[in-house]
């Protein structure tokens, strides 16, 4: 095998950025371009991230977290609070809350959440207070390296684009209108300004359009929609009066789905998702503006909820949308992006730059395993929900294909909110752990056979744990301080802040 050295971009939204970001800066020797079209604009919406995120942007790619912070004004994400089930609410965050025993403790976290479950780490307590960082001994905010974004599309996308262009990625403005494929995948990209472009890798960064990977491959579908029925989004969102700047996402139960709140600087991002076989768009629409009077101009996104079977065939490797997509609940779509494009560059540099085989099979693997672990985790949530009784809900409890998580649910039926094999019925490097399983668990309130009483003194333990959290807490900066000191020309990153978290190296 030829080693590769030209590279194209089909696409210019945070998925083609991202990859030719990756596979330039990670391997200079290749000439990597990026063909987009601005008659096919992107899909501007995608603002939540998870803790990896940051992590791989600054920490990987080496992009500056001032400049970032001061052009991209990214807000933090603590997580996501729930208002689902049949509790208030329950908070999940990106640190172990429930899978983790307190040492003077006989039982891990989660017996002691059974009744009420107000949080088990400094980030939950932290959100539960409407407060984002603890503050340090120089009195500036205490960030971590635990936290996420939450980040406003089309600036995002913009800003990406110009350390593209630094990195050194050639950027063309055109339209793909026909592919040749041959034997070794697609050849040659025929464009409308009359050029044909060739190249030894094609990344296919289409979108939803996937007209590589997708279209020119013909490479099947997998279709989950026997776990996520919902198939459309409104979106919408109004400027910030005077709301608190939360820190974290909210994800609330509706009528036939799900709304998510996420805070920027100066909007408040919300959005329906549902599954149009239970609701009309109007009727969306209605329940939408009823919960949200504010709400300024909406747009309907269609989707569906699935993957390609392989996401490298031949010479074409599919991000983002184009290889996949499930619905935003988890805000799962960037970190797979950004996984999946050091999972290729690591691929071809262990290849001496070759593609092969077995490397494109063991990459294939990753990916799916990645996919099926996400559908089964957004399963659960749906499964379990019974905060509202409605014929959606109802379909939910009953019809829910949980698709791999049932050996998971009957070990906590079982042995209840305990952490001793839970890792060993998950398998392998699922994104979430046995941590993401158990807040959902616990937190939706799902009945199992252990029924543990604690004895007092063991309440006791637990809840003056849940009050010296509480107290730290309340002695903390709120998003808005936080970010007025980050922002500042004062505030200063340790050049290895992110670096030495990054599980891929520097
Ligand atoms: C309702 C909803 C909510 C979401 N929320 C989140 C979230 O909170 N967090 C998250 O991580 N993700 C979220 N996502 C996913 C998010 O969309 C993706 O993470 C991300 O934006 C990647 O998009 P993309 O780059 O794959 O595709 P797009 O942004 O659609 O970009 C496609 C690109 O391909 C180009 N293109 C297509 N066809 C051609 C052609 N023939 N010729 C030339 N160029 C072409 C277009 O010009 C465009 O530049 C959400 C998605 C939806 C639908």
């Amino acid at each position: 095998m030829q080693p590769v050295k030209k590279v194209v971009v089909l696409g210019g939204g945070s998925a083609g950025f991202l990859a030719a970001i990756t596979l330039k800066k990670r391997i200079p020797l290749f000439d990597v371009s990026v063909i987009h079209s601005s008659k096919i604009p992107i899909i501007g919406v995608g603002e939540g991230s998870t803790f990896t995120m940051p992590q791989y942007l600054h920490g990987y790619l080496g992009v500056d977290p001032k400049a970032f912070h001061q052009i991209v004004k990214p807000t933090y994400k603590l997580g996501i609070k729930f208002l689902w089930g049949p509790r208030d609410h329950f908070i999940y965050t990106f640190n172990a809350q429930l899978d983790t025993r307190r040492q003077n403790l006989p039982k891990p976290n989660g017996y002691y959440c059974a009744d009420e479950f107000k949080f088990g780490e400094i980030n939950a307590a932290l959100m539960a207070q409407d407060r984002a960082f603890e503050k340090q001994d120089d009195h500036g905010p205490r960030v971590n390296t635990d936290v996420a974004y939450h980040l406003e599309n089309k600036p995002f996308v913009e800003f990406l684009e110009r350390v593209a262009l630094e990195v050194g990625v050639e950027i063309v403005d055109d339209t793909v209108k026909d592919v040749s494929v041959g034997e070794e995948g697609v050849s040659a990209l025929h464009l409308e300004s009359g050029q044909s472009v060739s190249a030894d890798l094609f990344i296919d960064c289409s979108g939803f359009r996937s007209e590589l990977l997708g279209k020119a491959l013909e490479e099947p579908y997998i279709d989950f929609s026997s776990s996520l029925f919902s198939d459309r989004a409104i979106a919408g969102g109004w400027t910030r009066e005077d709301e608190p700047l939360k820190p974290y996402t909210t994800a609330e139960t509706m009528d036939a789905g799900w709304a998510w709140q996420i805070e920027h600087d100066h909007l408040i991002n919300r959005g329906y998702v549902y599954s149009s076989a239970f609701l009309s768009d109007d009727e969306a629409e209605a329940e939408f503006r009823k919960k949200n009077p504010k709400v300024e101009d909406t747009r309907v996104i269609k989707f569906g909820s699935g993957s390609y079977r392989r996401s490298w065939v031949k010479n074409v490797v599919a991000l983002g949308n184009a290889s996949g997509f499930v619905e935003p609940l988890e805000a799962t779509s960037l970190a797979i992006i950004c996984e999946h494009s050091a999972k290729l560059v690591q691929t071809l540099a262990d290849n001496d730059l070759s593609i092969h085989p077995s490397g494109r099979k063991y990459y294939n693997q990753t990916v799916r395993t990645n996919w099926d672990a996400i559908r089964r985790f957004l399963a659960l949530h749906y499964k379990y929900n019974t905060r509202y009784d409605t014929p959606y809900w109802q379909a939910c409890w009953n019809d829910t294909d949980l698709a791999g998580a049932e050996e998971l649910v009957e070990y906590y039926t079982e042995s209840g909110p305990g952490t001793m094999w839970a890792h060993l019925a998950m398998g392998a490097n699922d994104p979430f752990g046995w941590e993401g399983y158990l807040v959902m668990l616990v937190g939706q309130q799902v009945a199992n056979q252990r029924n543990y009483q604690p004895a007092e003194q063991e309440t006791k333990e637990w809840q003056a744990y849940v009050d010296s959290l509480e107290k730290r807490a309340s002695n903390s900066f709120t998003m808005r301080e936080a970010l007025d000191i980050i922002r500042s020309d004062q505030w200063l990153w340790r050049p290895d802040f992110y670096s030495n978290a990054s599980p891929w190296g520097r």
